[in-house]
């Protein structure tokens, strides 16, 4: 699943996930739980995130591999915030070779209502997940209290969001002339996102098996 900040991605993903008895792979959650348990991974991915650098291609690749080799990815998976880049989209097509169709859906919101939601977006202050748009009340991850997220003036979201399109049009353009690409509106109300979701997942797969 492909989509800017503020999409709604990492809901929709954990929706799909659970509907169709499926593993949500999010490369964030396995970076998260690496640095809580204190693994090498997650030292070397503390230190590079530290200081302002991206995971490197080979790190994320090996992560996702190792994930999706577990036996309860293996009748399929829904991956969250992988791939990021063209080269980690190539490693990914040689890790689902023969394992049925990757049905890729790219949710896309217009910039400014990615804006106004990020701008306004809150943080978990226990666990510091993403607060979904649609969470009322307490962190429904831990029960922790949501705050504000600091950095989240209009001109720092809008600068983070124009290097993010930019960086993942790439992406789309590796994948959209597939038969198994889908764009989902994404500029509705969740519970229609989701439908929608489900509905263009069902018909990409047929058309790749046809
Ligand atoms: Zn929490």
């Amino acid at each position: 699943m492909l989509g800017p900040p503020g999409a709604g991605k990492g809901t929709q993903a954990e929706r799909l996930a659970r509907a169709r008895g499926l593993p949500k792979i999010s490369t964030g959650d396995i970076l998260r739980e690496a640095v809580q348990a204190g693994t090498g991974l997650g030292l070397a991915a503390k230190t590079t995130m530290e200081a302002g650098n991206l995971i490197g291609d080979d790190v994320m690749i090996g992560i996702v591999r190792e994930r999706l080799d577990r036996d309860d990815a293996r009748g399929g998976f829904v991956l969250d915030g992988f791939p990021r880049t063209v080269v980690q989209a190539a490693a990914l097509d040689g890790m689902v070779d023969g394992r049925g169709p990757l049905v890729v859906l790219d949710i896309v919101v217009p910039e400014d209502v990615l804006v106004r939601r990020l701008a306004t977006r809150r943080i978990c202050s226990k666990c510091g997940v993403n607060a979904a748009v649609e969470w009322t009340g307490d962190c429904q991850n831990c029960g922790g209290t949501l705050i504000a997220r600091i950095d989240d003036s209009v001109e720092i979201v809008r600068e983070r969001l124009k290097i993010f399109l930019r960086q993942s049009q790439p992406l789309v353009d590796y994948y959209s002339p597939r038969p198994t690409f889908r764009s989902i509106d994404g500029n509705q109300p969740p519970d229609v996102v989701t439908t929608r979701i489900e509905a263009a997942l069902d018909e990409a797969a047929r058309s790749a098996t046809l």
